[in-house]
């Protein structure tokens, strides 16, 4: 399965990867994690990135685009992969499509999480991740057992820096103008497939799980 999960920040697009993946076997690729590790690595990209992430920006198409298409292609062709939060503007999805017909790997389902305000802004402000391993938590809604630790590895918890509340609000504005038109482009390839981000996350796990089955993607 060839699979894009689309949502705006807060939707739940990590933590569904994550599950999902695991579960069809498929490659994760999602573009704000290795972001993430090129800045805490310094690596030339990371030191560039760094200045749109830290303002809620989106990196410049060039660099995320390349970071995903250089994994696909060196992609095991049978396994199939799952993007997060790649693409996010119309230029990236263009990319996206070239390089996957070039591959001969085209989407087979484009997935989008709805979701409401109140769900993002509560699930941002209380989000937390484990240092080492990359786990999500939260505060309220999955919290580890012990306070600021990870239950998988002891690692340390911390709160990403684009998670104050500042910089979630510039980046729910750049999801609205750049990134929600990709809604109607994929509906035009009928693509798309709506799905509740406000769900819980087992909920939506054994929709999704459900809704691939139905469609005879898994
Ligand atoms: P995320 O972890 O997906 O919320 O991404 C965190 C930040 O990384 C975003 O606010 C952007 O600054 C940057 N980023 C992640 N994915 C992309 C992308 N596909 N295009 C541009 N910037 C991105």
């Amino acid at each position: 399965m060839r699979l894009v999960l689309l949502g705006p920040p807060g939707a739940g697009k990590g933590t569904q990867a994550k599950v999902l993946a695991e579960k069809y076997h498929l490659l994760h690729l999602s573009t704000g994690d290795l972001l993430r590790e090129a800045v805490k690595n310094k690596t030339a990209t990371g030191s560039e990135a760094k200045k749109y992430m830290d303002r809620g920006e989106l990196v410049p198409d060039e660099i995320v685009a390349k970071m995903i298409t250089d994994r696909l292609a060196a992609a095991d062709k049978k396994q199939g992969f799952m993007l997060d939060g790649f693409p996010r503007t119309q230029g990236q999805a263009e990319i996206l499509e070239r390089a996957l017909a070039g591959l001969g790997m085209p989407l087979d389902i484009v997935v989008n999480l709805e979701t409401s305000e109140a769900v993002i802004l509560q699930r941002l402000t209380g989000r937390r991740i484990c240092r080492s391993c990359g786990r999500i938590y939260h505060l309220k809604n999955m919290p580890s057992k012990k306070s600021g630790i990870c239950d998988d590895c002891s690692g340390e918890l911390y709160q990403r820096d684009d998670d104050k509340e500042a910089t979630i609000r510039r980046r729910l504005e750049v999801y609205e103008s750049q990134t929600k038109e990709l809604i109607d482009f994929y509906q035009a390839k009928s693509l798309l497939q709506n799905a509740s981000g406000d769900l819980e996350v087992k909920v939506l796990f054994a929709e999704l799980s459900a809704l691939f089955k139905r469609l005879n993607l898994a």
